[in-house]
């Protein structure tokens, strides 16, 4: 019997932090302009890796850069509204979670109840993160900043 590689529901670092940086910035004022830099710190991350993530929020019209005098890192309309469905699925990328074909394809793939069963998991899980949008994972009653996203005192 084949072994599947079969991976944990688990998102990658990249999406983690993408998605850190996203709910950061949806709880930041009109006149709290953030840079790449600020954002990272503020969500313990390092430098580059945030470099990259913005970059990728940017190109997914998630993030824009506003520039000038109180200009910065902010969310754009579809930042704030945007499914955290969507957003992770562009994040992940369409990847099965199991490696049926690769270099050494699976010769059960052709009808294999165990990769329709891992699909329909696959699915059920994205379309759990459809009902909700980026503004619904800041949106509380008693906590107007969510824990661990508020700017930490200086020194
Ligand atoms: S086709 Fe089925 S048995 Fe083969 S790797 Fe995919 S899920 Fe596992």
């Amino acid at each position: 019997m084949r072994i599947c590689y079969v991976l944990s529901v688990r998102l990658t670092k990249f999406t983690d932090l993408a998605l850190r940086a996203v709910m950061r910035l949806a709880v930041a004022t009109d006149g709290e302009p953030m840079t790449t830099r600020q954002v990272a710190e503020a969500v313990d991350v390092p430098y580059a890796h945030m470099a990259k993530a913005v970059s990728r929020l940017q190109h997914l019209g998630v993030l824009e850069a506003r520039r000038g005098r109180g200009g910065g890192l902010g969310l754009t309309v579809l930042g704030r509204r945007a499914s955290v469905g969507w957003l992770v699925r562009e994040l992940e990328g369409e990847e099965e979670v199991v490696a049926c074909e690769g270099d050494t394809p699976c010769p059960l793939r052709g009808d294999c109840r165990l990769r329709r069963a891992l699909r329909e998991a696959q699915n059920a899980f994205y379309a759990s993160l459809d009902r909700l949008t980026v503004a619904d994972l800041v949106a509380s009653t008693r906590r107007p900043v969510p824990v661990g996203l508020s700017i930490r005192p200086p020194g």
